[in-house]
């Protein structure tokens, strides 16, 4: 057993307090403590050691420890003698997203996986959490917190996939799906329109439930932290996720579509990589890189499901659907990237620069390309069995043949998986497209066409993205360039992205750069530039050619009888 007591004094300075007892130590000479150095759900290494302040190691009888750093995040503590040893520490606690630990004198959110230690050699044992809290907070979390704040936890992995949020200002409701309680917790949000939320929930909550035939836990909690600036994070657990999105003035406007997209991600995932994972995470190794190459199955196809489902379950129109899918298909055609790097090789670069924008034009993304590529798939089967099987029955499966064996699965499952229910070949599916790099609009015009969709293309409203082939921001009086098309007038007239354009024709290009742009249509154009401190000329050519189209998949207004029956077996 290890007890744990969790203060939150001087709640500002943003350091939480811990203190650890951990018992049953006398049969060793040394006990080695572990913090993990990454947290499932970001595949890169978080290195949260980084947090830890003032680590003391404390014998039975209050004496001072000696101990040692063994690695960046291990401590080993010398025991002999000693019957049970206490620890002490405090965890810095400054960043909110729905993955970190969070204090401030309104409310201490923790995610234990980022600082609570285990005995590396005992990863079995049972925790005992007493949490010390200012009288009018509340706890929200799917781990059970008795009336003193305390809380039993059967060992180190459910901890660590247990978060919490404690503050006054918590909101709750619940709503029951096949026996399951589903509860639903706002922090920091108000005038919050709980019909509706309730009803919205409770549809692709059923609907997702109906296909997989059973929900792998017991309860579940949607943590939801309502920030008053610009959010929009989500993190899985088995049995809560948590979910970080802002402006809260926004969150039953414009952003609810954005609040139920990431909710119906987040709960497809207590199934796909909770429940069902890659051979390489099972369990999860906490102290190194758990490479694998299958994040299309466990992103990939939860990025796809957790819209459909809101689709099939009437949460989301055909429309508002369609939308979530033509902003995939726009980063898709929008990265030159696709013909260097494959969707498996990206798998297994996220530990490397998986979360940030990175070298331009090198990566591509696993939720962008693993959501098309399962939308083809979805095809695909439906296409090969007479609409009998789509891609919800090829998880169903992997789900009962894999998680419900305690078996993590590979690519090849997955292959085999495919092939098996639909009957047809998909080697070439997987050397070309998943493991290879090549070109795939003809795929998805014919899963288009099959469910009586058009991919319209309108050419950019703005002159600098459709004539010259870069995507520019303001920056002060100046346009700073973000992002350049291969083989456009930006690309071969020399400009390089970070670039700041200052002057077009010799004349100040304020205040918008695409008016001066347009004003000198079809005319070759001089840009006065500042790049890393010099001034520059660049001459930039016109071409008859559009760049950064924007794509929109729309329904046919006349659907053949074949494609009706199609788009009825697939979005209900
Ligand atoms: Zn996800």
């Amino acid at each position: 057993m290890v007890r744990y007591e969790v203060r939150c004094e001087n709640a500002q300075q943003r350091y939480i307090q811990f203190t650890a007892v951990f018992e049953q130590v006398a049969e060793l000479d040394w006990l080695h403590l572990e913090l993990p150095s990454w947290r499932p759900g970001r595949y890169e290494i978080g290195n949260f050691a980084k947090n830890v302040k003032g680590f003391k190691a404390y014998g039975q009888n209050k004496e001072a420890l000696h101990f040692e750093k063994t690695s960046k995040d291990s401590w080993k503590i010398a025991t002999k003698g000693q019957q049970h040893i206490q620890i002490s520490y405090s965890y810095y606690a400054a960043e909110l997203n729905a993955g970190s630990t969070y204090l401030d004198p309104m409310q201490l959110y923790v995610n234990p996986v980022n600082c609570f230690f285990y005995d590396a050699q005992n990863t079995e044992q049972a925790y005992h959490l007493q949490l010390h809290l200012p009288a009018d907070w509340q706890i929200a979390s799917a781990l059970n917190f008795d009336e003193s704040q305390t809380a039993e936890i059967s060992n180190f992995d459910r901890l660590a996939d247990s978060p919490f949020i404690c503050s006054a200002q918590i909101e709750r409701r619940s709503y029951e799906v096949a026996g399951t309680t589903f509860h639903i917790c706002f922090n920091e949000q108000r005038m919050i329109p709980w019909e509706r939320v309730l009803q919205d929930f409770e549809k692709f909550t059923a609907r997702q439930i109906q296909d997989f035939g059973v929900f792998p836990s017991s309860h579940y909690t949607f943590l939801i932290q309502a920030l008053p600036y610009a959010a929009y994070h989500g993190v899985e657990h088995l049995d809560s996720t948590v979910i970080a999105l802002g402006p809260s003035c926004d969150i039953f406007g414009n952003l609810y579509t954005e609040l139920l997209g990431v909710c119906s991600h987040e709960l497809y995932h207590a199934w796909n990589i909770k429940s069902l994972r890659p051979a390489e995470m099972l369990p999860y190794d906490f102290k190194r890189e758990n490479y694998a190459v299958t994040g299309l199955i466990y992103e990939g196809i939860t990025t796809y499901m957790g819209d459909l489902y809101l689709l099939k379950s009437g949460v989301f129109s055909p429309e508002q659907y369609l939308k979530e899918l033509s902003k995939q298909v726009q980063k898709h055609l929008d990265n030159p990237a696709r013909f260097s790097m494959s969707v498996a090789a990206a798998s297994f670069d996220t530990w490397l620069d998986g979360y940030v924008p990175g070298a331009p034009g090198r990566k591509v993304s696993i939720y962008t390309e693993g959501c098309l590529l399962a939308f083809y798939v979805d095809f695909r089967l439906r296409k090969a069995t007479q609409h009998k099987i789509g891609l919800e029955q090829v998880v169903k499966s992997l789900y009962y043949n894999f998680a419900e064996q305690n078996k993590g699965y590979t690519l090849a499952d997955y292959q085999y998986t495919l092939e098996n229910l639909s009957g047809e070949s998909f080697a070439a599916f997987f050397q070309d497209y998943v493991s290879g790099t090549c070109a795939y609009e003809a795929l998805l015009q014919e899963a288009f066409d099959f469910f009586g969709l058009t991919l319209k293309q309108t050419p950019s409203k703005s002159y600098a993205e459709a004539r010259l082939g870069m995507k520019v921001a303001q920056v002060g009086k100046e346009w700073q360039v973000l992002s350049i098309f291969p083989g456009s007038p930006a690309d071969t007239g020399g400009l390089a992205i970070g670039d700041f354009i200052i002057g077009v024709n010799g004349l100040r290009a304020t205040p918008s750069l695409d008016n001066w742009l347009a004003f000198y249509e079809n005319q070759n154009k001089t840009l006065l530039i500042e790049r890393s401190g010099q001034l520059l000329e660049r001459f930039i050519p016109e071409v008859d050619r559009h760049f950064y189209v924007t794509h929109q998949v729309l329904q046919d207004v006349d659907l053949l009888a074949s494609q009706q029956k199609a788009w009825l077996n697939w979005a209900q």
